[in-house]
């Protein structure tokens, strides 16, 4: 039987509900997380749960990584803050723009600006690539493009990049300078007998001629994910970028990576542009920056968009944006500390190691009839229920067959993402072989009780 407590949390708010700032749409009672230790959260009346979301697809190294605490205390003792505006900053921020600055090798990056989360990166990805074409005199090239269901953040412009219909709905989103072009998910979206290669044929054409409808004059920039996240866990199809790129190049408009999930390991390479040979000009991070320890993002700054913010013949003066808590000492102290464990405990190897196991034990499962795809890579899955193995046929919504799943999940001890009927996980990298079996058995089990509801 389905009480409304199953439904906690899964059901009547999808997403951006903090039951702390008083968004919660539902009477219903939050699940309150009181402590963390290693893969696990415990609620307040001592449950034990498999953290399979990273808290929010973040806390890469688990609860209670003791050195990271004593980073920030070390820090808070010593500076607990100073800001980074008129050429004034700290040693904790410098240390980690230079940091970041080697450890993404895709494609050659000169400064790194600090922000509170991922969603400010983006807002700041646009005001850069506005600055920047000022700066080369060409106002007009003005418009971004981003892809239908990308996640960019929650903010008035990291919305509008956003391409999931419930940030825009009654926000009067996305502004008019954002346009959107197609969704990389060959499983939904493949035409009849064609293959990845041509379905990523198509989607570049489908770019072309929208930049081509517009005006490629008009066109500034193109923004996404290399693993689509908050979307469904979606992988880009074979050449997709490779075919996106050469378009893009072909009418000057910048690459923006943003790698706010997909960096720092989660699959299985540093950051996701290695691992699809993107070359950006742009690149955001957070999340995994600091384990989610302490909130900080940044922007990532190619030499050329460098050069001409920075350059003699600029004459639009300084780039006026910033934030207080830029470049935060405490968080830049934390987040130092997270890149050092990385190397240290060679992060890669370990996700590299662990991540087959993962995948390989939630394929087993694509057999489920409820189930029409299951997909994902490194330490990022996602499932998505349909009838009749379709994606064109969707379970009735009033169904509610993710939100049941994710509430069998809950009751046996572990917690998801759940959108609709797409389920995503992107669990700690700290996940021991055991605690992988644990995941997939907790999974097979909210999954037995989700295909038995269905046939009822
Ligand atoms: N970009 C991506 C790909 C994300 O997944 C998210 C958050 O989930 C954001 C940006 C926004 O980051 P934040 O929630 O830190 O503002």
């Amino acid at each position: 039987d389905l009480s409304a407590t199953d439904y906690r949390g899964y059901k009547g708010h999808d997403m951006l509900a903090p039951f702390t700032a008083g968004w919660h749409t539902t009477d219903l009672e939050p699940l309150v997380i009181q402590k963390s230790e290693g893969s696990y959260v415990y609620d307040i009346n001592g449950k034990k749960y498999l953290d399979a979301l990273a808290g929010l697809w973040c806390t890469s190294l688990g609860g209670n990584e003791l050195r990271l605490v004593a980073a920030a205390t070390k820090q808070l003792k010593e500076l607990p803050f100073y800001h980074s505006f008129w050429n004034r900053t700290t040693k904790p921020s410098l240390d980690l723009a230079k940091e970041l600055l080697d450890l993404f090798t895709a494609n050659k990056m000169a400064k790194a600006f600090f922000t509170n989360s991922g969603s400010e990166a983006n807002d700041t990805q646009v005001k850069l690539v506005w600055y920047y074409n000022n700066a080369l005199g060409r106002p007009d090239k003005k418009k971004f493009i981003a892809r239908t269901k990308s996640y960019h953040g929650s903010t008035l412009i990291s919305a509008s990049l956003s391409g999931l219909p419930a940030l825009h709905q009654k926000f009067d989103l996305p502004a008019p300078f954002v346009l959107h072009t197609d969704c990389p998910h060959y499983w939904r979206f493949h035409l009849p007998g064609e293959t990845e290669e041509e379905f990523s044929t198509r989607l570049a054409n489908n770019l072309e001629n929208l930049i081509l409808k517009e005006g490629p004059e008009t066109i500034a920039a193109f923004i996404a994910e290399p693993v689509m996240g908050a979307g469904g866990v979606i992988p880009p199809p074979a050449t997709y970028f490779d075919k996106i790129q050469a378009v893009l190049k072909k009418y000057n408009i910048l690459v923006i990576a943003d790698e706010v999930i997909c960096g720092f390991g989660r699959l299985g390479t540093m950051f996701g542009c290695e691992k699809y040979n993107i070359k950006p000009d742009l690149v955001s991070v957070a999340k995994a920056l600091s384990s989610g320890y302490m909130p900080i993002g940044a922007v990532l700054v190619s030499p050329e968009v460098n050069d001409v913010i920075y350059s003699q013949s600029n004459k639009l003066g300084t780039f006026s944006h910033g934030f207080t808590y830029s470049g935060h000492p405490v968080s830049c102290a934390v987040a130092l500390e997270t890149l050092k464990i990385y190397k240290e405990r060679n992060i890669i190897e370990q996700v590299n190691r662990i991540s087959p196991k993962f995948q390989e034990g939630l394929k087993a499962f694509s057999d489920s009839p409820i189930i029409g795809e299951i997909r994902g890579t490194g330490l990022l899955h996602g499932t998505e229920f349909t009838d009749n193995k379709s994606p064109n046929d969707p379970f009735p919504p009033e169904w509610g067959i993710g939100a049941y799943f994710g509430a069998q999940c809950e009751k046996h001890g572990m917690l998801v993402r759940v959108a609709g009927d797409n389920i995503m996980m992107s669990p700690p990298y700290i996940l021991s072989l055991e605690e992988i079996d644990e995941l997939i058995s907790k999974y097979g089990k909210a999954l037995k009780d989700t295909e038995k509801r269905v046939e009822e």
